[in-house]
């Protein structure tokens, strides 16, 4: 097989995290690529690119010949690229809500999930993605820190989340939106998660406004500031756990590594690059930071973001959901009365807050549910078995 020839930009990106393929699996996922780094690795011109990443993405056969690519460069393509399929193992919808969430195995035994977000208006869905299986920060009150990192999931494996969504729809309904929020930190993954926010919002791939997709953090600030360098349309969302220092290294380890301190002085960045305002979520648990205490700093760490930014973070109140048998969870979810005195204290401040709905609870597809465990159903399937043009596992 021809060795990838790399120039530039896009192509040394696409090199960086080929380096890390294993000499059995040498293809390139077409569904991870964008048309600039196509059309660089492999020396085809970019108007032939477009047009081979679009027919991946709208599912064409690429088996038969494509109009305006040259026979020359559809070899090419044919002979070093694959169209890697994901296996559902599970779908399940909830019954409380429009929620749907989709189990999905990497075919080498491991498994993750995806999310499938109704939003209010009728027909459009967001898409909550992983982004790598299992997480090491070990955040308390989430199932997936429960499990350690078994690994960082590919650019295609991120893309393909969105395009099984996407196949999944009926007429008139769309993917508006995506947010990295499911499985994993993204910033601790960041090199594909940019690679894969780039080729979900290029054009001729899923065409996703880049406005409209959210990547979601503990709090990594290289990485914010990465972020916002490199993709300044693209939105942050951080999870704060509390404001109390001391609260929040209980629930945070990461907060040994970073404080919040560092986090908000990141996305200050953040926000001062690209003009966006940031989502702060915070889950409430009962008595450990639902507190008026707990709501005053939180209250004082916005005014004084407002200050230094110039633009004000949404502030997203959550419920908890259990992780666990509720006789088994560490934690219980804030009675709501507890919740609104909560909301008034920051109110009284200054400070107005939203109440998140987390849905998808009698399924585990809520926020900080997500911990589909590894697979026991063998681990010998190649997971770029799938040959152009047929897609099988659906
Ligand atoms: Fe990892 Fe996010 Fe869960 Fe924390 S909340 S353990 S960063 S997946």
């Amino acid at each position: 097989m021809r060795r990838w020839r790399y120039k530039s930009g896009a192509a040394a990106r696409l090199r960086y995290m080929q380096a890390e393929r294993t000499a059995k699996d040498p293809m390139l996922a077409l569904q991870g690529v964008t048309p600039v780094a196509l059309a660089e690795a492999l020396s085809i011109p970019l108007a032939e690119a477009r047009k081979v990443v679009s027919a991946v993405h709208r599912e064409k056969d690429l088996a038969v010949p494509l109009r305006e690519v040259r026979r020359a460069s559809l070899d090419r393509v044919r002979a070093e690229g694959v169209v890697p399929a994901l296996q559902l193992i599970r779908e399940e919808s909830s019954q409380l809500d429009p929620f749907r969430k989709l189990l999905f195995s990497d075919g080498r035994g491991e498994l993750f999930e995806t999310v499938r977000i109704p939003l209010e208006r009728a027909g459009r869905f967001s898409v909550c993605v992983s982004s790598q299986i299992g997480c090491a920060l070990a955040c308390a009150f989430c199932a997936t820190g429960r499990l350690g990192l078994r690994r960082n999931l590919e650019v295609w494996e991120i893309v393909e989340q969105v395009r099984w969504v996407r196949r999944g729809l009926g007429e008139g309904e769309r993917v508006h939106g995506v947010v990295f929020q499911g499985m994993g930190e993204p910033m601790a993954n960041l090199d594909r998660v940019i690679e894969a926010i780039r080729v979900l919002s290029d054009p001729s791939a899923q065409a996703i406004d880049a406005r409209c997709i959210t990547v979601c953090t503990s709090g990594l600030p290289t990485g914010i500031r990465r972020l916002a360098r490199e993709l300044p349309k693209v939105r942050l969302g951080l999870s704060v756990g509390s404001a109390v220092p001391q609260a929040r290294r209980s629930l945070m380890p990461i907060d040994d590594t970073f404080s919040l301190d560092e986090v908000l002085d990141a996305a200050i960045f953040h926000a001062q690059t690209t003009g966006l305002a940031p989502m702060w979520a915070m889950t409430l648990l009962h008595g450990v930071n639902d507190g008026d205490e707990h709501a005053a700093a939180l209250a004082d760490r916005a005014l004084d973001f407002t200050r230094r930014a110039g633009v004000r973070p949404r502030v997203s109140i959550l419920a908890y959901n259990h992780i666990d048998s509720e006789e088994a969870d560490p934690f219980s979810r804030t009675p709501r009365a507890r919740e609104e005195a909560f909301r008034e204290v920051m109110r009284q401040r200054g400070v107005f807050t939203h109440k998140r709905y987390s849905g998808g609870s009698d399924v585990a597809a809520a926020c900080g549910q997500l911990a589909a465990r590894p697979s026991t159903h063998g681990g010998t399937e190649n997971p770029h078995a799938c040959a152009l043009g047929f897609e099988g596992t659906r």
